[in-house]
This record gives C-alpha cells, sequence and structure tokens, in this order.
C-alpha cells in the first residue's frame, strides 16, 4: 500500500494514506496506478509530447462502476480530476499534475446495429475502432480524419470530417449518452430524457459529466470511395486558393475538400524534385457513387497545373487513415485556429505568404470545410454553435525537439496573427491550446451562458474543470 500525495481542486497538496488508495483500487474491477507501477508512464503519455504531466493516480475504467467510483473519491477528496479518452487532444487536459486521471481509453467496445443503423460506442474507442465496426455493414457517422483520434473527445466538442458536408457535424449524429454526473449519477441524455443536458454535451466540451455511451446514427457510405490527393506548386496558390474558394459556393454536398498547405513529403506519387517544397495540396473525399465522385472531383484538376496526383476509388477506411503517417503521435504539436465564412483575396495572400517561412518539415497550415447540412442546423440546437463556419482553419505548428519550439511557436502565433483580420473571431474548442483560456468565451459562442447554467446544476463544484473550462453561473 503507498500513499499517495495529491493536489485537490483548489491547487493545493494533499496527502491520502495507503488504506485510502487501497479501498479505491479495492472497488475497482480495472487498476490504479501510481508512479512507481508498471504501465504508469505508457498510461500518461497522450498523443502531443509537449504535455508530461505526472497524475498521483490513474484509474483505468474497464466499465461505468469504475468511473463511477473514481467520480465519487474524486469528489469527496475534493481531488484535481482529468479525463482522459483517446488522449489526442492538443491542450492536454486528459491528463493532470498530481491529482486523478480517470482513464477511459480501454473501453473500446463498438457495437452496431445495422438494422436501426445505430452504433452504441464507449468512450476508449477511436475513430479507426468505430469506422472499422460501422464499415462492416457500408456504414458510417460523421468523425475527423485522423484514425487515431478519440471517438469521446472529438464528439463532445462538436465533430467534423469528410462526411460532415453531406451527414452534419457529429454531435448531429448523437441519439443519446450515458453521462457520470459529477454526483456520481448514472443518468441518459437524449431528446425525451434530461434533453437541457443533451444539448449541453452537443459542444460543450466534457464539462457537464463523464459520458459512459455514446450512441450515434449511422448512414449508408461506401465501403469505397472516391477519394485522394491534387498536388499544386506553391507559385500557383493564389490561383488555386482562388478557384477553390469560388468552387466550394457550389459543391455537391457529397462532396469535402480540404486544404492543406505545408513542405511536400516524399510520397511516392511525386516527383523527387517536389519533396520539401512548399505545395498546396487539395484533398478530396466524395461520399456518394464513386463514378459520380471522380466526375465531381474533375475540375479541381483544372485550377493550375499539378505536380502529382493521387485520386482513385479506395475504401473508406483507408481514406480515413490516408493522413495518420503525417500526424503520428510524439511529436511537440503547437496549434492556433480560426474559424472563417470565406476566403478573401486578402486572406489568400496573407496565408500564402506564411508559408514561405515554415519552420519546420512537419509544419502546415490546413482549411477544413465544413458548410453543408451543418450549416443548416439551427444555432440554438446543440451547444456547438458555429454552424456559419465555412473553414475550420488550423496553423499546425509541429516539430521534434523541444530545442524547436521557439521558433516554431512564434511562427504559429504569427500566422494566427495575420489571419486574425479575415476570421469570424469563433474559433473550434477542440482545437485550442492551454493557453488560450481569454477564448474560451468565444469557443462556446452564443451557447456560453446557457452553458454555464447548465454546469452550475450538474457540476456546481467545478469537478470537471480540466477542459476548455466553463464556470458554473
Ligand atoms: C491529429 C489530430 C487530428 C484531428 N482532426 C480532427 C478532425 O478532423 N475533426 C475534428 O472535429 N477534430 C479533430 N481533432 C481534434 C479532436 O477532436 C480533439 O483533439 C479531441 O478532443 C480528441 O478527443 P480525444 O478523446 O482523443 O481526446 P482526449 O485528450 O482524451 O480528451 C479531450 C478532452 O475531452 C474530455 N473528455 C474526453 N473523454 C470524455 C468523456 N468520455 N466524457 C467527458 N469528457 C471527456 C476531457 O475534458 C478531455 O480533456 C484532431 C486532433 C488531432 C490531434
Amino acid at each position: 500500500m503507498a500513499q499517495a500525495t495529491l493536489t485537490n481542486g483548489r491547487g493545493q497538496r494533499i496527502t491520502l494514506d495507503g488504506t485510502t488508495v487501497d479501498q479505491l483500487r479495492a472497488k475497482l474491477r480495472g487498476s490504479l496506478l501510481q508512479p512507481d507501477d508498471p504501465g504508469y508512464d505508457e498510461a500518461r503519455t497522450i498523443w502531443n509530447a509537449m504535455i508530461d504531466r505526472r497524475p498521483a493516480i490513474i484509474v483505468r475504467c474497464v466499465g461505468v462502476a469504475d468511473v463511477v467510483q473514481a467520480v465519487n473519491f474524486a469528489r469527496e477528496h475534493d481531488l484535481l480530476v482529468a479525463v482522459r479518452g483517446g488522449g489526442h487532444n492538443i491542450a492536454g487536459n486528459a491528463v493532470c499534475d498530481g491529482g486523478l486521471m480517470i482513464d477511459l481509453s480501454a473501453m473500446k467496445s463498438v457495437r452496431v446495429d445495422p438494422v436501426a443503423r445505430r452504433a452504441f460506442v464507449e468512450p476508449g474507442a477511436t475513430l479507426g475502432d468505430m469506422d472499422r465496426e460501422t464499415q462492416a455493414f457500408g456504414l458510417a457517422t460523421p468523425l475527423g480524419i485522423n484514425s487515431t483520434t478519440g471517438v469521446a473527445g472529438l464528439t463532445l466538442g462538436g465533430g467534423f470530417g469528410w462526411l460532415s458536408r453531406k451527414h452534419g457535424m457529429t454531435v448531429d449524429n448523437l441519439v443519446s449518452a450515458d453521462v457520470v454526473t459529477a454526483d456520481g449519477k448514472l443518468v441518459r441524455a437524449n431528446e425525451k430524457e434530461n434533453a437541457e443536458l443533451f444539448w449541453g454535451i452537443r459542444g460543450g466540451g466534457g464539462n457537464l459529466g463523464i459520458v459512459t455511451m455514446f450512441e450515434f446514427q449511422l448512414h449508408p457510405v461506401g465501403p469505397e470511395v472516391f477519394s485522394g490527393l491534387i498536388v499544386y506548386p506553391l507559385d500557383q496558390a493564389k490561383t488555386v486558393l482562388t478557384r477553390y474558394a469560388e468552387f466550394v459556393k457550389g459543391m455537391s454536398d457529397d462532396l469535402c475538400v480540404w486544404v492543406v498547405m505545408r513542405k511536400a513529403p516524399p510520397l511516392p506519387f511525386l516527383p523527387q524534385e517536389v519533396h520539401g517544397k512548399e505545395v498546396v495540396v487539395l484533398a478530396a473525399c466524395h461520399a456518394g457513387d464513386p463514378g459520380e465522385g471522380q466526375r465531381a472531383v474533375a475540375p479541381l484538376l483544372s485550377f493550375g497545373k499539378p505536380v502529382g496526383q493521387h485520386l482513385g476509388v479506395q475504401p473508406y477506411t483507408a481514406w480515413q487513415s490516408a493522413f495518420d503517417p503525417l500526424l503520428t503521435p510524439g511529436a511537440r504539436n503547437y496549434w492556433k485556429s480560426h474559424n472563417l465564412t470565406n476566403l478573401t483575396g486578402a486572406a489568400i495572400d496573407a496565408v500564402v505568404q506564411q508559408l514561405t517561412s515554415l519552420p519546420s518539415p512537419q509544419c502546415e497550415i490546413f482549411f477544413g470545410l465544413i458548410g453543408g447540412k451543418a450549416s443548416r442546423i439551427p444555432r440554438d440546437a446543440t451547444a456547438y454553435a458555429h454552424r456559419d463556419t465555412l473553414f475550420a482553419m488550423n496553423i499546425h505548428g509541429r516539430w521534434e525537439q523541444a530545442s524547436e519550439d521557439e521558433r516554431g511557436i512564434a511562427w504559429t502565433r504569427h500566422a494566427f496573427q495575420s489571419m486574425t483580420p479575415y476570421a469570424t473571431g469563433g474559433v473550434y474548442v477542440n482545437f485550442m491550446t492551454q493557453e488560450e483560456t481569454d477564448r474560451v468565451g468565444a469557443a462556446y459562442g452564443p451557447s456560453y451562458e446557457r452553458l454555464r447554467g447548465l454546469k452550475r446544476r450538474y457540476d456546481p463544484t467545478n469537478l470537471f474543470r480540466l477542459n476548455q473550462n466553463i464556470a458554473p453561473a
């Protein structure tokens, strides 16, 4: 039995004796890890290597009962709490220093009901876990673009990807959720039961409780889709982006095209002389008939003179993991993000200028296209409020060594500032770093006050504070 020195919710240090810790351990079906235990370092390591925090206790939950026990223990001892789903969030709130980490990553079950077109997903499942299960039946729901991301965190912030123009945000496809609230109770939230809580968890970013089961609506997708990449050199960026901004206005909801601007990785379909040079990549996925997809994507090839293209019919699951090699865990990541409703000539000039000073081969700026159905849902239907966002722009600073931090962070901040005049002022909560507390109001936007009321009702002492935090009203 090892005693534990912990941080409480007010940042003070407290000591729990070994018996108290062992009493919690004895109540769990999963395991309890302390700093000297095997597996501790693995459990506290998350996607962004910039985050290096040491919880005093990690509860590795394997079921709802473990989550309830951990929440009750944290509340009774007034502990600082972190909640980990897939561990991908850039801000690193999945881990805490000195507190109790509630680790859901072992709860990975995905059950599909192909007749009712529903998926029941536990909070440790990744996008890849869910896509593999749903695609076995030719079904899917909108998720993000990197298969190792957690379904839980992505959903609670809104969630968007290749299917969002056709089927809405991830939260628009959430039918029901099981939630363990700060008082340790398990409640169901859907349009009929606890409807206000259901509204809040669809964009409230994990502030209101721990979701232990997500029930999603599914749609027929693929299983093969027409998708791929078209690569243009930097000197054609202005024309390509201008044509792109015009093209997306009249585009079908079946088609989604993102822009990724970076130094070209050594992709086999690119001539060697392009490797390492700045490029503008159009990444396209058509969620309908593959033949129609080919026709819909064809105009993108005439925006300029591409230096390479890799387009074709492939399994949807393959496309969903196409960007994984560029987004592996273990690198240092610092992001800044803007929401944009359009892409003007001045905005294009500003972004192209930033590409001339990329500080590392892994840094990139992308425009994630949303719009379509996601923008036709009424603004107050869910807590996710940025229905007018056409482009979620992410300045993705990424490098390997701590010694590169200063230069990389400076470039990211500068690129962000240069785009501020063209942005809405809103930001996608899931793309925010830990230091952006001054943007929390902008992230929740017009939903903020209603969320504060919900926070007071469901978590008045702010037990769930390690997130883009909503202070109780
Ligand atoms: C490489 C990469 C690509 C991405 N691409 C996209 C994309 O295409 N589209 C998109 O929408 N987003 C994208 N994101 C952002 C992503 O949605 C967020 O990082 C999200 O928070 C990840 O969820 P997670 O469960 O993996 O993270 P975690 O770090 O485990 O969790 C994030 C936060 O959510 C809360 N949380 C987690 N699980 C629960 C739960 N069960 N109950 C209550 N609260 C919980 C906690 O506060 C936690 O701090 C991307 C992120 C990365 C790193």
